[in-house]
């Protein structure tokens, strides 16, 4: 009831066979959090509570092996991306000093107290919960530095660290970052405890890993019998994302509805026969 109240985070319906490939990636991920959710004893017995960093390219999948996980391991999943986390404690900040006459009117001071944003109360109430902080490089020094009065930013991340640390004594609460650009993360972010367990997510190297993550995208999809798609794949591009080859399946339902309308006007197909994506739809993508 109480979690309801709060708007409760659902648990997602991503299945590990919705994501293609990357299978060292999953292994990892599951070792991070499947096990010491699993076996909380081996906590105490020294394993250690990882936060876990993915990072790589966009449209590699990163949000979607974070629902994944949460997925398999029967998680509630909430999402912050890191621009909305600043807003929340920014946000939060300025609610304090509207409620707290003793706090100086000052706007050019920006007033911040260790509040715990909505997102981690919400993450106790659900929990076991994944928190996933997407677009973590926004959280970064050197960003928005300019527009950046009294160090905004580094009060915002030492906040999130604290919370972070604070995480340890709720067990069943874990962390997924994800970024595009490591490199502009603050070191403070990495060290142990916090986002420390760093996962590569790229882009599929050979067109195994691409037909393994065409595989997993046509699922959704209904593909005529005898569509091939390793030749589909074949006349891909190299080094197209999960985000491209879900890009190029949605290009080819376009040819499939366009066909259906044009033999619906013949009177040769009918409006509740199933949308069926076949040869020609895929090529009609791969042209565009
Ligand atoms: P960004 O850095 O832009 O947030 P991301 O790495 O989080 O990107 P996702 O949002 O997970 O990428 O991927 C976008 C979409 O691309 C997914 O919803 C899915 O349809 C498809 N996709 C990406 N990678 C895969 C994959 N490995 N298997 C199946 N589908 C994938």
């Amino acid at each position: 009831r109480h979690s309801k109240a709060i708007g409760a985070p659902e648990i997602p319906s991503v299945r590990w066979q919705d994501v293609g490939g990357l299978q060292q990636v999953k292994k990892d991920i599951l070792d991070t959090i499947q096990l010491p959710l699993e076996r909380p004893e081996l906590l105490s017995a020294g394993l250690r509570r990882s936060g876990l960093l993915l990072y790589g390219p966009p449209g590699t999948g990163k949000t979607l092996l974070a629902k994944a996980v949460a997925t398999e391991c029967s998680m509630t999943f909430l999402s912050v991306k890191g621009p909305e986390l600043i807003n929340m404690y920014v946000g939060q900040s300025e609610e304090n000093i509207r409620e707290d006459s003793d706090i100086p009117d000052d706007p050019t001071l920006p007033f911040f107290r260790p509040v715990s944003p909505e997102v981690f109360r919400k993450a106790r109430v659900a929990a076991p919960c994944i928190i996933f902080f997407d677009e973590l490089d926004s959280l970064a020094p050197n960003r928005g530095r300019s527009g950046d009065s009294g160090g905004v930013m580094d009060r915002v991340v030492s906040q999130l660290l604290a919370e972070l640390d604070g995480l340890h004594s709720s067990g069943d609460v874990f962390v997924i970052g994800a970024t595009n650009r490591p490199d502009l993360l603050d070191q403070s972010l990495l060290r142990p405890g916090r986002f420390d367990r760093l996962v590569y997510v790229g882009i599929g190297e050979d067109r195994e890993s691409q037909l393994q993550i065409l595989r997993a995208i046509v699922r959704k999809f209904k593909v005529e019998p005898g569509v091939s798609l390793s030749e589909i794949v074949d006349r891909c591009p190299l080094h197209l994302t999960g985000a491209d080859l879900y890009a190029l399946c949605s290009d080819a339902m376009t040819s499939a509805v366009k066909r259906k309308i044009l033999l619906i006007s013949e009177g040769l197909d009918s409006e509740d026969s199933e949308l069926t994506l076949c040869a020609e739809d895929f090529s009609y993508a791969l042209d565009i």
